[in-house]
């Protein structure tokens, strides 16, 4: 008797989404395993508590493993654990060495058999990569880094330091001893700045082009980059920037690249300024955006470039929701 283990999350608790998560699951550890149906003698599966809608035992029998013993059983509510997620035990009568299967946001729970996964988008502003990046992250429960919200808080530092910004000296004695925390709350990232949440002020149109100056310094981006490693390298995470697919992590296992019209992406990012209450003349927050790109690209250190092996999507036309479930789709290609 062997026994496989296997585990996936839901995107919602839904009985049609249950039904396709569970035979999903079941056919891949099959294959995986190149199954018989006639060789299982009993699936157990547990899901955590947030899942109501149906019962992964009846999916199962319905996606025609009808022929052994099933069950399925609540796990108790464990804070910090995986939502909406089903686990599975499958109990085989045949002697082989077992392939355990690890899909979507549980690949986070085998990091032995699945890695830590890292995804890299990187674009322009208002190209839609913070959005998306969110999205993304969300639907896999891995975590979401915003690096441009780090350079932001460096920005503000500065300037409520009155510090040069073209002086890379004096910034760095500024942010050598900053205590620059990400922390997350209900899955939201909140950036803290010496104990202090910064994550709304930073967002003022002022900070994104004092961002775009500190920045380009190699050693503030440096200090950066650590600490952005650092995070990818102990969680499963999408980071959204200008240079991770490149200097972050060249060696993330996915990477895009957000392009759109200066046109769109001053317009979203006008709509998103005016809905939190600012008052913004369109034509010079457009004039700023394409100043930005244009220092952000040229910069001599790790500038704003799509890594060759980066996908480009090209979002000017495209909804968010087509646009994540674009880099969903090239994602579950390969996981
Ligand atoms: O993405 P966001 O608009 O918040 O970034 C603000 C600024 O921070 C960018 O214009 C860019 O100069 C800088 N940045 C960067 N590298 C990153 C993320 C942001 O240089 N990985």
């Amino acid at each position: 008797m062997v026994v496989i283990r296997g585990a996936t999350t839901l995107e919602q608790d839904e009985k049609e989404e249950i039904r396709r998560a569970v035979a999903e699951l079941l056919e891949q550890i099959a294959n995986r395993n190149s199954l018989k149906k006639d060789e299982i003698v009993s699936i157990v599966f547990s899901s955590t508590s947030d899942i109501h809608s149906y019962y992964p035992a009846k999916a199962a029998r319905e996606a025609g493993f009808d022929g052994c013993s099933l069950f399925s059983a609540q796990e108790p509510d464990i804070e910090g654990g995986l939502v909406l997620c089903i686990r599975v035990m499958l109990f085989v009568e045949k002697d082989m060495k077992p392939h355990h299967v690890y899909l979507r946001g549980a690949k986070v729970l085998r990091k032995d058999l699945s890695d830590i996964i890292n995804v890299a988008i990187d674009g322009p502003a208002g190209s839609g990569k913070s959005t998306v990046a969110k999205r993304v992250a969300r639907d896999y429960h891995i975590l979401y880094l915003d690096t441009g919200a780090m350079y932001r808080a460096c920005a503000l530092k500065a300037l409520e330091a009155r510090a040069d910004l073209e002086n890379e000296t004096a910034l760095m004695d500024i942010f050598r001893d900053m205590q620059l925390g990400v922390v997350y709350e209900d899955g939201v990232q909140k950036t803290m700045l010496d104990g202090r949440d910064v994550s709304e002020e930073i967002r003022r149109p002022e900070i994104s082009t004092a961002a775009s100056v500190v920045s380009k310094h190699p050693s503030v981006r440096m200090h950066m980059v650590e600490k952005q490693r650092e995070i990818a390298g102990k969680n499963s995470c999408v980071l959204d920037g200008r240079d991770i697919g490149t200097v972050v992590l060249p060696d993330a296992d996915f990477k895009f690249f957000l392009t759109a019209t200066p046109e769109v992406r001053a317009k979203r990012r006008y709509d998103e300024l005016v809905a939190k209450g600012h008052s913004v003349d369109f034509e010079e927050l457009k004039r700023e955006i394409v100043r930005r790109d244009d220092r952000d690209s040229t910069r001599a250190f790790a500038p704003l470039k799509k890594a060759d092996d980066a996908i480009e999507v090209d979002t000017t036309g495209m909804t968010i929701d087509e646009v994540v479930a674009f880099v969903k789709s090239k994602m579950q290609e390969r996981i």
